[in-house]
């Protein structure tokens, strides 16, 4: 059986992220376990394409993944130049409807500021000025922030992969851990095809299953998932330039860790409109699972188990819910929530729909969604849960957070090694 140092599960943007650290700083024996074919194929590939800017994310809440953005931000755009792949400084316009969502654009500029940002790349702007912008955006007020780029973080994931194949780490793919052994030595984990290799250290950074995998080590027994799928259309080229900027919404349910959908320009110049949030089975349910709503909602009730069964108690979840559905089944509904920042905007203009993406909230005990990421630990294994938007903008330097951790844990004494970085490890904050 190959016995390996580290092994990571789950080549998306987190966990090759940390293999190109680890395997850059130390003589360290990495692998990487992959189920499919390639990395980056699922939500590293399926998402939005922003590199955010961490204004609109509470400090005291959302903390890491506001860090790790803020810091991320010029490291993938030192990344993005050095390896020729697009970088578009294309900026946000967050809108306002009215005086009361205006009140929370004031926070997102206080927000801003803790995290780091500088006073100067979040502009407060009145109707006006907005219009002066955007002609074609109509709004109370807006928070335009123009350091927002869009990029390909699929193709990020893969360039960053050959960085860590030339440091040394294996990527093991199309094999799908099903089952670890041997947990109180040095876990022994199981492929599908029944394979099995060793490894001292366990990193789990499975994305939509890592509490899955989590439970297979015993952690995180009181805790569930729920998953919600992202749906997008795609601008006819002919109105791509409708408004050059992403332009996004004031959360109408600021508890609940979905936004409405937006106005989102791609790096491949295509503009989408995008994405909601259905509740689907699995995190890979990219199609289907519709009907009338109440086979929907009784499916519902059987898909949600454990803990997240006391968000149906809930009245705003459950309206959430049927309405994030009914823009799941009607192109119509999706448009015209964008249509209240963006009138001009017609169901018509969009004849296909875009790539969808699966978001996977963990939900506490008590029922209620988790804010941040979640890090568990035992003796042998890491893991990263609930690792959510704005993740993609935020992986270099959180996969160096994880780094950190891990060597103030003891569980990282190998031979450091002195190779050539894209980024400076030292000054990752
Ligand atoms: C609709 C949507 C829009 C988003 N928009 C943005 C955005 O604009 N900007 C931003 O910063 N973030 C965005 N995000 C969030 C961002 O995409 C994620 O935070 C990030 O991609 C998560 O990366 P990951 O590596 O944790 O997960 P993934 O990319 O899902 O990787 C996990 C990997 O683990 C593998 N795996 C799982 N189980 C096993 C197993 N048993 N054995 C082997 N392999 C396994 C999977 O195949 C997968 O490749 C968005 C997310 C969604 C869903």
């Amino acid at each position: 059986m190959e016995k390996y140092d580290i092994a990571i599960i789950g080549g998306g943007l987190l966990g090759t992220s940390i293999s190109y650290w680890i395997s850059n700083l130390y003589d360290a024996k990495v692998v990487v376990i992959e189920k499919e074919s390639d990395v980056g194929i699922h939500t590293s590939s399926r998402n939005t394409g922003v590199v955010h800017s961490p204004f609109y994310l509470n400090p005291d809440k959302k903390g890491k993944l506001a860090k790790s953005a803020f810091l991320s931000h010029d490291m993938w755009k030192t990344f993005a130049k050095k390896k020729g792949l697009p970088w578009k400084m294309v900026g946000t316009m967050e809108v306002a409807l009215d005086e009361t969502q205006h009140k929370l654009l004031e926070k997102y500029v206080n927000w801003g500021t803790k995290n780091g940002m500088s006073q100067k790349d979040i502009e407060l702007l009145n109707n006006n000025e907005v219009t002066q912008k955007e002609p074609n955006i109509r709004c109370h007020s807006a928070i335009y922030c123009k350091t927002d780029a869009i990029v390909d973080y699929g193709n990020f994931t893969r360039k960053l992969k050959e960085e860590s194949q030339r440091n040394g780490t294996k990527f093991l793919l199309n094999k799908k851990l099903e089952s670890v052994e041997n947990l109180d030595d040095c876990p022994t984990l199981v492929f599908q095809n029944k394979e099995k290799i060793i490894s001292n250290l366990v990193i789990n950074c499975a994305g939509g299953y890592s509490l899955e995998v989590a439970k297979n080590f015993g952690l995180a027994n009181d805790y569930s998932s729920l998953h919600f799928r992202g749906e997008y259309w795609i601008a006819e080229d002919q109105y791509a330039n409708l408004v050059k900027t992403n332009v996004y919404s004031v959360p109408n349910y600021p508890e609940f860790p979905f936004l409405d959908p937006h106005w989102i320009l791609r790096s491949d110049g295509r503009s989408e409109v995008g994405p909601n949030a259905v509740p689907v089975p699995t995190p890979e349910t990219y199609s289907g699972y519709v009907g009338d709503i109440e086979t929907f909602i009784s499916k519902l009730t059987e898909v949600i188990t454990g803990s997240a069964r006391k968000l149906l108690l809930n009245p705003e979840f459950m309206n959430l819910i049927a309405k994030e559905w009914l823009s799941s089944i009607s192109k119509t509904v999706m448009i015209e929530r964008v249509q209240n920042f963006i009138p001009k905007i017609k169901p018509e203009f969009f004849s296909k729909r875009g790539t969808a993406g699966i978001r996977t909230p963990i939900i506490t005990p008590d029922g209620k969604f988790l804010s941040d990421v979640l890090e568990l630990e035992s003796g042998n294994s890491y893991h990263i849960l609930n690792y959510n938007s704005p993740g993609a903008t935020g992986a270099p330097a959180y996969s160096a957070y994880v780094v950190k951790s891990l060597q103030e844990k003891g569980l990282l004494s190998y031979n450091s090694r002195k190779t050539d970085s894209i980024w400076d490890f030292e000054t990752i904050e």
